[in-house]
């Protein structure tokens, strides 16, 4: 079954397919949870089912069966797929039991042997994910890339291609997942949640809170994160049209990088009514932006976008928050843009 929200992603790869272009290297991206393997399966269905992706053959349900992200039992270094001629290459389980975070090269070693014995039919070899080679790793697999093999295809699923090496990245074809906030992809949201919780939520609201990855809707609902974040958002606006508020923000504690991209959407959609130049649904919202300058906006998307890449360095993360803050609180009239400056410090 294919998502709606792969739709343009797959169409793109059917072209490829029907015009014979399919690369030896193919690199799928999309940010956590889009569903980069499930649309790996496809991929497959597509190019081993002599049915057109059955997904009732005996090759189909081989590949459905596969799930490699569970068979943690042993540790190997690579692990075969039901489907005989297909094999998954992913970081493996430690002696201490957790996940390491490495590909290694003696894995990509095992891998691309592996792949390297002539054969009739398609070889198929699937990393995932490749933003977690070591260099050593990425090194290896770079030799394989550059000497492809007849009936051979190399499938990298990558959450963030600016850790790959551009010499990978010049060696793959990529196709990307995006997010997607379609009516389609909301309806299907809209399946997955039982009738009782439907009649508490708009998906496509749930849609726009888990930032256009419907999984990761469903995962928020099922923890509190999506009524966390409905009132980290209530109170975000709140403190753009009373400034007062601020003092209410100890329940951004502990979340300040959530919190930090909540307000980075909100911005967005400000930036988006701005531009389209009618109101959208929030009515906070419509009120904040009607007051707040493009060129203000802007300045502080650039500032909240730097604190959320910053939030992965030492950086003391509730001081930086606090002082977006204090600019969003008086976003709607400022003067003068004024300069953040922790952001110097670092
Ligand atoms: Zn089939």
């Amino acid at each position: 079954m294919m998502f709606p929200w792969h739709k343009k992603a797959s169409d793109k790869l059917e072209k490829m397919i029907e015009q014979n272009h399919l690369p030896h290297a193919l690199l799928i991206t999309g940010v956590e949870k889009i569903g980069k393997f499930n649309f790996t399966q496809n991929l497959i269905k597509k190019l081993v089912c002599s049915n057109s992706s059955c997904n009732q053959c005996e090759l189909c349900t081989a590949l459905n069966n596969d799930d490699p992200l569970l068979e943690l039992d042993h540790s190997v270094l690579i692990r075969r797929s039901h489907y005989p001629n297909l094999i998954y290459c992913r970081t493996e389980l430690n002696d201490s039991g957790s996940m390491s975070k490495d590909i290694r090269v003696d894995q990509i070693r095992a891998f691309c042997e592996s792949l390297g014995k002539t054969a009739e039919t398609l070889q198929i070899g699937v990393i995932f994910y490749a933003d977690q080679m070591n260099n050593n790793a990425a090194n290896s697999l770079l030799k394989t890339l550059e000497e492809p093999r007849k009936n051979t295809l190399i499938i990298l699923l990558a959450h963030n291609i600016d850790r790959l090496p551009a010499t990978i990245l010049s060696r793959c074809q990529s196709v990307h997942i995006n997010p997607s906030y379609e009516n389609e992809t909301a309806q299907w949201l809209a399946n997955q949640i039982g009738e009782d919780t439907r009649a508490d939520f708009d998906p496509m609201q749930l849609l726009d809170s888990a930032h256009g990855v419907p999984h990761k809707a469903l995962d928020d609902l099922e923890g509190d994160f999506y009524f966390q974040y409905q009132s980290w958002q209530n109170l975000l606006l709140e403190i753009a049209l009373s400034p007062t508020k601020i003092k209410n923000t100890e329940i951004f504690s502990d979340n300040e990088l959530d919190v930090l991209k909540c307000l980075q959407h909100l911005i967005n959609e400000g930036i988006k009514i701005k531009v389209l130049n009618h109101d959208g649904a929030n009515l906070e919202l419509n009120k904040v932006i009607e007051k707040t300058s493009f060129n203000h906006l802007f300045r502080l998307l650039d500032d909240t976008n730097r604190a959320i890449s910053l939030s992965q360095t030492t950086v003391n993360i509730k001081l930086l928050l606090d002082n977006i803050l204090v600019v969003w609180s008086h976003i709607t009239n400022l003067s003068k843009y004024p300069a953040i400056t922790n952001f110097q410090e670092h």
